[in-house]
Formats: structure tokens, C-alpha cells, sequence
């Protein structure tokens, strides 16, 4: 007897059937890819040589200076090749698990990208966006979990699973642009078939680009750099390297190829300014401490006073928030085209820090604007749904470990 009549049920029976089944090969993700390899892409599909760099042309302008989503909507190419397209290649965003919208217009996403393995669910990323009435901020991650272990953030808690694809990358601002309409088809403004630009400047809801999200982007260097040079591109999305900020806990080495080749602007997590407490706060700083991250900063290529590195100082109650470690604060940068951005801190649960008062942030500020630096307290958003990074991800975790309980239990009754 084999094993398959073995099997009584019809539950099991229809499982087996599924498994006879072959399983398709999987799609190609265009997301991500430049021109070049769209080109490559292509081939498979029997697209001529002669006509490959129309179809990319196409494609491109489709796929990212219009957003379209499915190949059916790409009205530029014949019914056979879209066809085509629709079985073997792909234009998915990362999924959304939850979506959350907070009464000053801040969105936050816990976002579910492709399983490693099979009958695996997916990683999980965080995503948020900003608005500001002159811009709006997409804050982004690089890598899911991180390896760094920065004592105040939850990310830092968890291990490091994998490094986001370039196709993650860009898949998570074109996903942010679908949900807020922020593509020309969507948003009333008609586009030529020719013009390559997509949605107008003033129009457009995401403006700016952060890579504040989960993860140290220079330990992701290369699918950073990928779709950094896929966003910049002026007839997609059109993103320029100045409205793309990196910001790294001091990945020393990397830090000049990330102004060389990435042309990005830079935001630095400083938090203090000594090495005993550095050490502590970001452990990265024993590889690489205080005097060479800031003589890394010095030598930032690109750096100006109009193209300052923002340093970012998280605001932890008696830790690191006295005006004496202000008055250092203003002293280490001496000299440096610098923007301070001073962040109140997000507890979360067990975390081993408070946030600092208010009145001491402010005393803190005041020492830091007589040195000459403008308005640098972070104003807290979307309280209402903001949780620290990484936090809305455990958070889901802990739901679905809760339904999983419930579940074992139901079984054990
Ligand atoms: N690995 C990169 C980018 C991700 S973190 C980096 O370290 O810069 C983005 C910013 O959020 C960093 O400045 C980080 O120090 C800060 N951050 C992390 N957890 C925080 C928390 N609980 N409260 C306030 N800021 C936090």
C-alpha cells in the first residue's frame, strides 16, 4: 500500500493533488532592475533586439513614471507581449499587512515582502510617511531586523533576517505612492504618451525620501545603491540624490562610497559625544569611534554648507540630555556643515531608557540654537499610531503568537 492510500480524507487527497501539481517557475520582479537589466529581462519573453530599448522605454515610463500596477494597464505595447509579460514576469509591491492612519495625516505600514521559503509567510519591514506643508517624507527600510544593537532601539532586539532587495526598496516607495494617489493617472494630471516627467513637482505627496526605517542601509550597500539610481531616474520616478537621505549609525568605511556613488544626503545617529557612552548607546562605535566617524564626516563627498549632514541626537532622560553634553554636542561639530535633529525618545515595552522631559529637551535645544543651529527638535507625529522602530512589527507578532495560543488551545479542548 502506498502512502497515498493511506490517506482516508478528502482534505488530505486535495493536498496530495496540489502537490502532483508543477509548481510554476517564479515570476521575474521587474521592480528594481535598471534599464540594462529590464533588457535582460526581456529576452525570454522573445522581444527583438532591434525593439529592446523601445520596450524598455515602455516600460519604464509605465512602470515608473506612471505607476501602473498591472501589465494590462500598459495600453504602449501589443496585447501578446503584455500577455507575456503577465505570465512570466512581475510589478507586485511588497504586501500590506496593516495600514494605519493617525489624525495629522502620518501613515504607518507593517509591510510583508517575498517568503524565502516555501509555505513560509514573508518578512516582516515597517514603513512610515510623513506630511509637512511643504513636503512629504517617506521614511523606508533597508533590511529586515538589523545587526547593529543600539541599546535604544527595538529594531536592535531583533535579529538580523535578511538584507532588502533593490526591488524591496523601490517596491516600498512606488506601494506608498499607490496608497496615497500619488501617481498622474490618479491624481487628475494627464500625461503624454511622450513625456517622460510622470506627476508634476508641486503634486506630488512624496517628496523626500528617508532610509530611517529598519536596518543599517550601508550594510546594504549594493541593492541601496540599485535603487537609489533607479528612484533618481528623471523619467520615473524622478527622486534626486538630494532628496534621498541615508542615515547610518557610522558605518565608517562605507560612508565616503555612499557620497561618491550614491550622492545621497547623509544623516549620522550621533547620540553622544564621548566614546565611553558611544560604546554603550551604539555598540557599532567600538569598531569605529567618535574621532573617525567625525573625520569621516569631514571628508563627506559633497558636503556644503547647502548640502549639511543632518546628525541625529536621540533625547534619553539623565543619559545623555545634560547642557554639558549639549555644549560638547556644539563642540564636536565645530566645523562641520551640520543640521541637528534632536529626537525625543520612543519607549517601548521594557525598553531601558526614558524619554527625556520636555523642559530639559528644550534647555538642551536653546544651548544648541545660541551656537547658530535652527529649530532642532523633532516634533513628535502620528503619536496616535507611532510606535519605535521596530515596534508595530513585534507588535503583530504578539497578536498572531496570542492567536496562535488561542488557537493551541481550542485544539487542546
Ligand atoms: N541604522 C540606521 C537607520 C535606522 S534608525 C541608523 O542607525 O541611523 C533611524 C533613526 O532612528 C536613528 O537615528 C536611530 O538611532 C533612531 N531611533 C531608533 N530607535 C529609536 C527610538 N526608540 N526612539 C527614537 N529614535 C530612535
Amino acid at each position: 500500500m502506498n502512502s497515498l492510500e493511506k490517506n482516508p480524507t478528502e482534505d488530505k487527497k486535495n493536498q496530495n493533488e496540489a502537490l502532483k501539481q508543477p509548481i510554476p517557475p517564479p515570476k521575474t520582479a521587474l521592480i528594481g532592475l535598471d534599464r540594462e537589466q529590464l533588457g535582460e529581462a526581456l529576452l525570454p519573453l522573445g522581444v527583438k533586439p532591434k525593439q529592446t530599448r523601445m520596450r524598455i522605454n515602455q516600460l519604464w515610463n509605465a512602470i515608473y513614471a506612471r505607476g501602473h500596477t498591472r501589465f494590462d494597464q500598459i495600453q504602449t505595447i501589443s496585447k501578446e507581449l503584455r500577455a507575456q509579460l503577465e505570465e512570466q514576469c512581475s510589478i507586485a509591491r511588497p504586501e500590506i499587512v496593516t495600514e494605519q492612519i493617525s489624525n495629522d495625516g502620518t501613515r504607518k505600514w507593517l509591510l510583508r515582502l517575498k517568503s524565502d521559503l516555501p509555505g513560509k509567510p514573508g518578512p516582516q519591514v515597517e514603513m512610515v510617511y510623513i506630511p509637512e506643508h511643504d513636503r512629504g517624507t517617506l521614511c523606508i527600510s533597508s533590511q529586515v531586523g538589523c545587526t547593529l544593537n543600539c541599546r535604544f532601539c527595538h529594531t536592535g532586539t531583533m535579529p538580523l533576517v535578511r538584507n532588502l532587495t533593490a526591488g524591496e526598496i523601490v517596491g516600498q516607495v512606488m506601494l506608498a505612492r499607490d496608497r496615497l494617489g500619488d501617481w498622474p493617472e490618479n491624481s487628475g494630471v494627464k500625461i503624454e504618451a511622450e513625456d517622460k516627467t510622470g506627476l508634476p513637482d508641486a503634486r506630488r505627496m512624496v517628496t523626500r525620501l528617508v532610509f530611517m526605517g529598519m536596518g543599517e542601509p550601508l550594510y546594504n550597500f549594493e541593492n541601496v545603491k540599485s535603487a537609489a539610481h533607479v528612484l533618481n531616474d528623471d523619467a520615473g520616478i524622478n527622486l534626486s540624490s538630494r532628496r534621498i537621505t541615508l542615515s547610518t549609525a557610522g558605518v565608517v568605511p562605507q560612508m565616503e562610497r555612499a557620497g561618491d556613488e550614491i550622492k545621497c544626503m547623509l544623516a549620522v545617529s550621533l547620540h553622544a559625544t564621548n566614546d565611553k557612552l558611544r560604546d554603550e548607546l551604539v555598540p557599532i562605535n567600538r569598531k569605529y569611534p567618535l574621532a573617525e566617524l567625525m573625520q569621516a564626516c569631514r571628508d563627506y563627498p559633497g558636503l556644503s554648507n547647502t548640502r549639511r549632514i543632518t546628525f541625529e541626537y536621540v533625547m534619553l532622560d539623565g543619559i545623555n540630555d545634560s547642557l554639558e553634553d549639549a555644549k560638547a554636542l556644539v563642540q564636536l561639530l565645530k566645523g562641520i556643515p551640520a543640521k541637528i535633529n534632536l529626537i525625543p525618545f520612543n519607549p517601548w515595552p521594557n525598553s531601558p531608557y526614558e524619554c527625556s522631559n520636555w523642559a530639559q529637551i528644550e534647555r538642551f535645544a536653546q544651548v544648541i540654537n545660541d551656537a547658530g543651529y535652527a529649530s532642532p527638535i523633532r516634533r513628535p507625529r502620528g503619536r496616535d499610531i507611532m510606535a519605535a522602530c521596530g515596534q508595530l512589527k513585534s507588535e503583530s507578532e504578539r497578536i498572531s503568537n496570542r492567536e496562535r495560543k488561542t488557537i493551541l488551545a481550542g485544539e487542546a479542548k
